[in-house]
Protein backbone atom coordinates (compact mmCIF):
# COMPACT_ATOMS: atom_id res chain seq x y z
CA UNK A 1 0.00 0.00 0.00
CA UNK A 2 1.11 3.12 -0.85
CA UNK A 3 1.21 5.83 2.05
CA UNK A 4 0.03 8.63 0.09
CA UNK A 5 -3.77 8.83 0.64
CA UNK A 6 -5.57 7.44 -2.32
CA UNK A 7 -8.05 8.66 -4.67
CA UNK A 8 -10.97 6.61 -5.99
CA UNK A 9 -13.14 8.27 -8.07
CA UNK A 10 -15.94 5.92 -7.76
CA UNK A 11 -19.00 5.81 -5.88
CA UNK A 12 -18.62 2.37 -4.24
CA UNK A 13 -15.38 1.09 -2.19
CA UNK A 14 -15.50 -2.37 -1.24
CA UNK A 15 -12.52 -3.58 1.04
CA UNK A 16 -11.90 -6.58 3.39
CA UNK A 17 -9.84 -6.97 6.63
CA UNK A 18 -8.57 -9.92 8.19
CA UNK A 19 -8.06 -9.99 11.95
CA UNK A 20 -5.26 -11.56 13.83
CA UNK A 21 -5.86 -15.14 15.32
CA UNK A 22 -6.65 -14.47 18.91
CA UNK A 23 -5.64 -16.58 22.10
CA UNK A 24 -8.33 -18.87 21.67
CA UNK A 25 -7.28 -19.37 17.97
CA UNK A 26 -4.02 -20.13 18.91
CA UNK A 27 -4.48 -21.93 21.89
CA UNK A 28 -6.42 -24.19 19.75
CA UNK A 29 -3.88 -24.01 17.21
CA UNK A 30 -6.01 -23.17 14.49
CA UNK A 31 -4.61 -22.41 10.95
CA UNK A 32 -4.61 -19.43 9.29
CA UNK A 33 -6.68 -20.02 5.78
CA UNK A 34 -6.22 -16.36 4.52
CA UNK A 35 -3.51 -15.19 2.57
CA UNK A 36 -3.70 -11.25 1.58
CA UNK A 37 -0.60 -11.25 -1.13
CA UNK A 38 -1.10 -7.61 -1.89
CA UNK A 39 -2.70 -5.32 -4.80
CA UNK A 40 -6.80 -5.94 -3.38
CA UNK A 41 -6.28 -10.08 -3.70
CA UNK A 42 -7.02 -12.25 -1.01
CA UNK A 43 -6.84 -16.31 -1.22
CA UNK A 44 -8.52 -18.32 1.08
CA UNK A 45 -7.75 -21.78 1.55
CA UNK A 46 -10.59 -23.72 1.93
CA UNK A 47 -10.29 -27.10 3.24
CA UNK A 48 -11.72 -29.70 0.81
CA UNK A 49 -11.90 -33.75 1.21
CA UNK A 50 -11.41 -36.16 -1.73
CA UNK A 51 -13.34 -39.21 -2.28
CA UNK A 52 -10.89 -41.11 -1.33
CA UNK A 53 -10.54 -39.03 2.00
CA UNK A 54 -7.59 -36.98 1.37
CA UNK A 55 -7.85 -33.63 2.66
CA UNK A 56 -6.65 -30.75 1.02
CA UNK A 57 -6.61 -27.02 1.04
CA UNK A 58 -8.63 -25.06 -2.21
CA UNK A 59 -7.50 -21.60 -2.75
CA UNK A 60 -10.39 -19.19 -3.87
CA UNK A 61 -9.37 -15.73 -5.09
CA UNK A 62 -11.25 -12.89 -4.43
CA UNK A 63 -10.45 -9.30 -5.69
CA UNK A 64 -11.51 -5.91 -3.76
CA UNK A 65 -10.52 -2.33 -3.95
CA UNK A 66 -8.16 -3.08 -1.10
CA UNK A 67 -7.12 -6.05 1.43
CA UNK A 68 -6.15 -5.86 4.34
CA UNK A 69 -3.79 -8.12 6.60
CA UNK A 70 -3.79 -8.95 10.72
CA UNK A 71 -1.20 -5.94 10.44
CA UNK A 72 -3.88 -3.08 9.48
CA UNK A 73 -4.17 -0.44 12.13
CA UNK A 74 -7.49 1.22 12.34
CA UNK A 75 -5.51 4.82 11.22
CA UNK A 76 -4.77 2.58 7.99
CA UNK A 77 -8.07 1.34 7.55
CA UNK A 78 -9.49 4.60 7.62
CA UNK A 79 -7.36 6.06 5.86
CA UNK A 80 -8.35 3.76 2.41
CA UNK A 81 -12.11 3.82 3.22
CA UNK A 82 -14.31 5.97 5.21
CA UNK A 83 -11.51 9.48 5.32
CA UNK A 84 -12.37 9.88 1.46
CA UNK A 85 -15.89 10.12 2.05
CA UNK A 86 -15.70 12.99 4.39
CA UNK A 87 -15.50 15.64 2.21
CA UNK A 88 -18.93 14.19 0.57
CA UNK A 89 -20.94 15.56 3.09
CA UNK A 90 -19.41 19.00 3.04
CA UNK A 91 -20.12 18.93 -0.79
CA UNK A 92 -23.64 18.26 0.08
CA UNK A 93 -23.32 14.47 -0.40
CA UNK A 94 -24.30 11.60 1.74
CA UNK A 95 -20.98 9.29 2.54
CA UNK A 96 -22.20 5.65 4.29
CA UNK A 97 -19.57 3.23 5.82
CA UNK A 98 -20.95 -0.37 6.53
CA UNK A 99 -18.78 -2.54 9.08
CA UNK A 100 -20.04 -6.46 7.46
CA UNK A 101 -19.01 -9.72 9.31
CA UNK A 102 -19.90 -12.25 11.19
CA UNK A 103 -19.57 -11.95 15.08
CA UNK A 104 -16.03 -11.39 16.44
CA UNK A 105 -14.21 -10.74 12.93
CA UNK A 106 -13.77 -6.93 14.51
CA UNK A 107 -16.58 -4.94 13.16
CA UNK A 108 -16.80 -2.97 16.53
CA UNK A 109 -12.74 -2.65 16.74
CA UNK A 110 -13.08 -1.61 13.47
CA UNK A 111 -16.49 1.49 14.04
CA UNK A 112 -15.91 1.80 17.52
CA UNK A 113 -12.35 1.00 18.38
CA UNK A 114 -11.03 -0.03 21.62
CA UNK A 115 -11.45 2.28 24.65
CA UNK A 116 -9.84 0.45 27.47
CA UNK A 117 -9.24 3.64 29.39
CA UNK A 118 -5.88 2.63 29.03
CA UNK A 119 -4.90 5.82 26.34
CA UNK A 120 -1.55 3.87 25.33
CA UNK A 121 -3.62 0.48 24.04
CA UNK A 122 -6.68 2.39 23.02
CA UNK A 123 -7.03 2.63 19.44
CA UNK A 124 -9.57 5.23 17.79
CA UNK A 125 -12.12 3.57 15.66
CA UNK A 126 -13.45 4.90 12.16
CA UNK A 127 -16.41 6.89 13.94
CA UNK A 128 -13.97 9.08 16.14
CA UNK A 129 -11.34 8.93 13.40
CA UNK A 130 -13.98 10.69 11.30
CA UNK A 131 -15.27 13.05 13.43
CA UNK A 132 -11.84 14.22 14.00
CA UNK A 133 -11.63 15.46 10.57
CA UNK A 134 -15.33 16.74 10.00
CA UNK A 135 -14.19 18.96 12.91
CA UNK A 136 -11.04 19.95 11.14
CA UNK A 137 -12.65 20.52 7.47
CA UNK A 138 -15.24 22.66 9.72
CA UNK A 139 -11.93 24.96 10.37
CA UNK A 140 -10.63 25.23 6.87
CA UNK A 141 -11.48 28.46 5.52
CA UNK A 142 -13.02 27.17 2.13
CA UNK A 143 -15.98 25.38 4.54
CA UNK A 144 -15.87 27.43 7.85
CA UNK A 145 -18.06 30.51 6.23
CA UNK A 146 -20.64 28.01 5.10
CA UNK A 147 -22.33 28.26 8.35
CA UNK A 148 -22.83 24.60 8.59
CA UNK A 149 -23.67 22.91 12.64
CA UNK A 150 -22.64 19.25 13.28
CA UNK A 151 -24.61 16.90 14.96
CA UNK A 152 -24.41 13.75 16.05
CA UNK A 153 -27.45 10.63 16.33
CA UNK A 154 -27.18 7.05 17.20
CA UNK A 155 -29.51 4.22 17.03
CA UNK A 156 -29.96 1.04 16.81
CA UNK A 157 -31.76 -1.53 14.76
CA UNK A 158 -32.95 -4.93 16.14
CA UNK A 159 -35.89 -6.89 14.71
CA UNK A 160 -36.83 -4.58 12.47
CA UNK A 161 -37.51 -1.71 15.11
CA UNK A 162 -35.42 1.43 16.10
CA UNK A 163 -33.96 2.43 19.22
CA UNK A 164 -32.54 5.44 20.17
CA UNK A 165 -29.02 5.21 21.42
CA UNK A 166 -28.70 8.89 22.89
CA UNK A 167 -32.02 8.60 24.65
CA UNK A 168 -32.45 5.40 26.98
CA UNK A 169 -33.36 3.03 24.02
CA UNK A 170 -36.48 4.98 23.23
CA UNK A 171 -38.76 2.88 20.28
CA UNK A 172 -38.94 5.19 17.51
CA UNK A 173 -41.23 5.27 14.07
CA UNK A 174 -39.88 5.18 11.23
CA UNK A 175 -42.16 6.96 8.85
CA UNK A 176 -42.20 8.04 5.04
CA UNK A 177 -43.85 11.39 3.42
CA UNK A 178 -45.37 11.89 0.14
CA UNK A 179 -42.04 12.97 -1.47
CA UNK A 180 -40.78 9.23 0.14
CA UNK A 181 -38.61 11.00 2.69
CA UNK A 182 -37.76 8.71 5.59
CA UNK A 183 -38.37 10.12 8.85
CA UNK A 184 -37.06 8.66 12.34
CA UNK A 185 -39.27 10.35 14.60
CA UNK A 186 -38.08 11.65 18.05
CA UNK A 187 -34.35 10.68 17.14
CA UNK A 188 -32.44 12.68 19.37
CA UNK A 189 -29.64 15.36 16.79
CA UNK A 190 -27.13 16.12 19.54
CA UNK A 191 -25.67 19.42 18.65
CA UNK A 192 -21.60 19.01 19.06
CA UNK A 193 -19.28 21.16 19.03
CA UNK A 194 -15.51 19.25 19.66
CA UNK A 195 -14.43 15.98 18.94
CA UNK A 196 -14.29 15.26 22.44
CA UNK A 197 -18.42 15.68 22.65
CA UNK A 198 -18.78 13.24 20.00
CA UNK A 199 -16.69 10.81 21.27
CA UNK A 200 -18.96 11.31 24.69
CA UNK A 201 -21.69 10.23 22.79
CA UNK A 202 -20.19 7.48 20.99
CA UNK A 203 -19.69 6.33 24.74
CA UNK A 204 -22.79 7.49 25.67
CA UNK A 205 -24.66 5.36 22.78
CA UNK A 206 -21.89 2.21 22.87
CA UNK A 207 -22.83 1.95 26.80
CA UNK A 208 -26.40 1.92 26.24
CA UNK A 209 -26.02 -0.53 23.49
CA UNK A 210 -24.73 -3.18 25.25
CA UNK A 211 -26.71 -2.64 28.33
CA UNK A 212 -29.36 -4.56 26.86
CA UNK A 213 -32.35 -3.83 29.13
CA UNK A 214 -35.05 -2.99 26.83
CA UNK A 215 -35.50 -6.26 24.74
CA UNK A 216 -35.10 -9.93 26.78
CA UNK A 217 -32.10 -11.74 25.36
CA UNK A 218 -30.81 -9.57 22.93
CA UNK A 219 -27.44 -8.86 22.40
CA UNK A 220 -25.47 -6.43 20.02
CA UNK A 221 -24.39 -8.23 17.78
CA UNK A 222 -28.00 -9.43 16.57
CA UNK A 223 -28.13 -5.41 15.92
CA UNK A 224 -27.34 -3.12 13.32
CA UNK A 225 -25.64 0.22 14.89
CA UNK A 226 -26.36 3.76 13.02
CA UNK A 227 -23.65 6.61 14.31
CA UNK A 228 -24.45 9.65 11.85
CA UNK A 229 -22.81 12.93 11.98
CA UNK A 230 -25.02 15.67 10.14
CA UNK A 231 -23.81 19.02 9.15
CA UNK A 232 -26.82 21.30 8.68
CA UNK A 233 -26.95 25.21 7.27
CA UNK A 234 -29.33 27.31 8.37
CA UNK A 235 -30.91 24.10 9.68
CA UNK A 236 -31.80 22.00 6.88
CA UNK A 237 -29.93 19.28 5.56
CA UNK A 238 -26.31 19.59 4.08
CA UNK A 239 -24.93 16.19 4.68
CA UNK A 240 -25.05 13.02 6.16
CA UNK A 241 -22.20 10.54 7.15
CA UNK A 242 -23.68 7.24 8.35
CA UNK A 243 -21.10 4.34 10.09
CA UNK A 244 -23.08 1.23 10.46
CA UNK A 245 -21.83 -1.47 12.51
CA UNK A 246 -24.12 -4.11 11.19
CA UNK A 247 -25.57 -6.90 12.76
CA UNK A 248 -23.13 -10.66 12.57
CA UNK A 249 -23.84 -11.95 9.23
CA UNK A 250 -23.61 -15.90 10.88
CA UNK A 251 -27.00 -16.62 11.52
CA UNK A 252 -27.72 -16.82 7.63
CA UNK A 253 -25.79 -20.36 8.01
CA UNK A 254 -26.95 -21.47 11.88
CA UNK A 255 -29.95 -23.89 11.37
CA UNK A 256 -29.20 -25.18 14.18
CA UNK A 257 -31.91 -23.33 16.45
CA UNK A 258 -35.55 -24.25 16.72
CA UNK A 259 -35.82 -21.13 18.69
CA UNK A 260 -39.04 -19.03 17.46
CA UNK A 261 -37.49 -15.85 18.52
CA UNK A 262 -33.93 -16.69 17.57
CA UNK A 263 -36.39 -17.56 13.48
CA UNK A 264 -37.33 -14.37 13.10
CA UNK A 265 -34.22 -12.79 14.65
CA UNK A 266 -32.22 -14.31 11.69
CA UNK A 267 -35.12 -13.97 9.04
CA UNK A 268 -34.71 -10.03 9.97
CA UNK A 269 -31.24 -10.25 9.81
CA UNK A 270 -30.65 -12.41 6.40
CA UNK A 271 -33.53 -9.87 5.48
CA UNK A 272 -31.54 -6.49 5.70
CA UNK A 273 -28.49 -8.08 4.95
CA UNK A 274 -29.87 -8.59 1.29
CA UNK A 275 -31.57 -5.44 0.99
CA UNK A 276 -28.52 -3.48 1.77
CA UNK A 277 -26.64 -5.45 -1.06
CA UNK A 278 -29.01 -4.62 -3.68
CA UNK A 279 -29.87 -1.17 -2.34
CA UNK A 280 -25.74 -0.95 -2.64
CA UNK A 281 -25.93 -2.65 -5.85
CA UNK A 282 -28.64 -0.12 -7.40
CA UNK A 283 -26.24 2.38 -5.87
CA UNK A 284 -23.36 1.20 -8.23
CA UNK A 285 -25.62 0.80 -11.13
CA UNK A 286 -27.31 4.00 -11.10
CA UNK A 287 -30.26 2.36 -10.77
CA UNK A 288 -34.34 4.16 -10.99
CA UNK A 289 -35.27 1.60 -8.73
CA UNK A 290 -33.65 1.50 -5.14
CA UNK A 291 -35.20 -1.29 -3.11
CA UNK A 292 -35.01 0.73 -0.28
CA UNK A 293 -38.14 -0.78 1.75
CA UNK A 294 -36.88 -4.33 1.57
CA UNK A 295 -36.23 -3.24 5.37
CA UNK A 296 -36.16 -0.76 8.05
CA UNK A 297 -31.82 -0.80 7.36
CA UNK A 298 -32.45 0.14 4.20
CA UNK A 299 -35.69 2.45 4.44
CA UNK A 300 -33.63 4.90 7.04
CA UNK A 301 -30.60 4.67 5.54
CA UNK A 302 -32.39 5.35 2.20
CA UNK A 303 -30.24 8.89 1.65
CA UNK A 304 -27.53 6.77 1.10
CA UNK A 305 -28.25 5.10 -2.05
CA UNK A 306 -30.01 8.11 -3.80
CA UNK A 307 -28.19 11.48 -5.62
CA UNK A 308 -25.49 12.13 -7.66
CA UNK A 309 -22.99 12.66 -4.83
CA UNK A 310 -23.91 9.35 -2.72
CA UNK A 311 -20.82 7.27 -1.59
CA UNK A 312 -20.01 4.49 -0.23
CA UNK A 313 -17.66 1.88 1.10
CA UNK A 314 -17.99 -1.50 2.61
CA UNK A 315 -15.19 -3.04 5.31
CA UNK A 316 -16.00 -7.28 5.21
CA UNK A 317 -14.10 -8.05 8.28
CA UNK A 318 -13.07 -11.91 8.13
CA UNK A 319 -11.52 -14.17 11.14
CA UNK A 320 -8.43 -15.42 9.86
CA UNK A 321 -9.10 -19.37 11.26
CA UNK A 322 -9.79 -22.07 9.38
CA UNK A 323 -12.75 -22.98 11.96
CA UNK A 324 -14.58 -19.89 10.52
CA UNK A 325 -14.12 -20.98 6.73
CA UNK A 326 -17.16 -21.25 6.28
CA UNK A 327 -18.42 -17.47 7.55
CA UNK A 328 -15.73 -16.17 5.72
CA UNK A 329 -16.50 -17.55 2.40
CA UNK A 330 -19.76 -16.26 2.79
CA UNK A 331 -18.42 -12.52 4.39
CA UNK A 332 -15.97 -12.77 0.89
CA UNK A 333 -19.11 -13.96 -1.62
CA UNK A 334 -21.59 -10.86 -0.25
CA UNK A 335 -18.94 -8.73 -0.59
CA UNK A 336 -17.94 -9.63 -4.33
CA UNK A 337 -21.24 -9.29 -4.89
CA UNK A 338 -21.96 -5.74 -3.51
CA UNK A 339 -18.95 -4.39 -5.87
CA UNK A 340 -19.82 -1.95 -8.36
CA UNK A 341 -19.58 -3.43 -11.95
P1 LIG B 1 -17.59 -7.89 16.19
O1 LIG B 1 -18.02 -6.50 16.51
O2 LIG B 1 -17.46 -8.13 14.71
O3 LIG B 1 -18.43 -8.93 16.83
P2 LIG B 1 -15.30 -7.21 17.78
O4 LIG B 1 -14.92 -5.93 17.13
O5 LIG B 1 -16.03 -7.11 19.06
O6 LIG B 1 -16.11 -8.12 16.76
O7 LIG B 1 -13.98 -8.07 17.93
C1 LIG B 1 -13.91 -9.26 18.71
C2 LIG B 1 -12.62 -9.25 19.50
O8 LIG B 1 -11.48 -9.29 18.65
C3 LIG B 1 -12.46 -8.00 20.36
O9 LIG B 1 -11.87 -8.36 21.58
C4 LIG B 1 -11.52 -7.13 19.54
O10 LIG B 1 -10.79 -6.27 20.37
C5 LIG B 1 -10.65 -8.15 18.85
N1 LIG B 1 -10.21 -7.65 17.53
C6 LIG B 1 -11.00 -7.49 16.46
N2 LIG B 1 -10.30 -7.05 15.40
C7 LIG B 1 -9.02 -6.91 15.82
C8 LIG B 1 -7.81 -6.48 15.20
N3 LIG B 1 -7.78 -6.10 13.91
N4 LIG B 1 -6.69 -6.47 15.95
C9 LIG B 1 -6.71 -6.86 17.23
N5 LIG B 1 -7.81 -7.28 17.88
C10 LIG B 1 -8.97 -7.30 17.18
MG1 LIG C 1 -19.71 -5.91 17.60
Amino acid sequence: LSLSDPVKPHRICVCVRKRPLNKKELAKKEIDVVTIPGNGALLLHEPKQKVDLTKYLENQTFHFDYSFDENATNDLIYRFTAKPLVKTIFEGGMATCFAYGQTGSGKTHTMGGDFTGKSQNSSKGIYALAAQDVFTLLKQKRYADMDLCPYVTFFEIYNGKVFDLLNKKAKLRVLEDEKQQVNVVGLHEVPVSSVDDVIKMIEKGSACRTSGQTFANASSSRSHAVLQVILRRRNFLHGKFSLVDLAGNERGTDVSSNDRHTIVETAEINRSLLALKECIRSLGQNSEHIPFRMSKLTQVLRDSFIGENSRTCMIAMISPGMGSCEYTLNTLRYANRAKEL
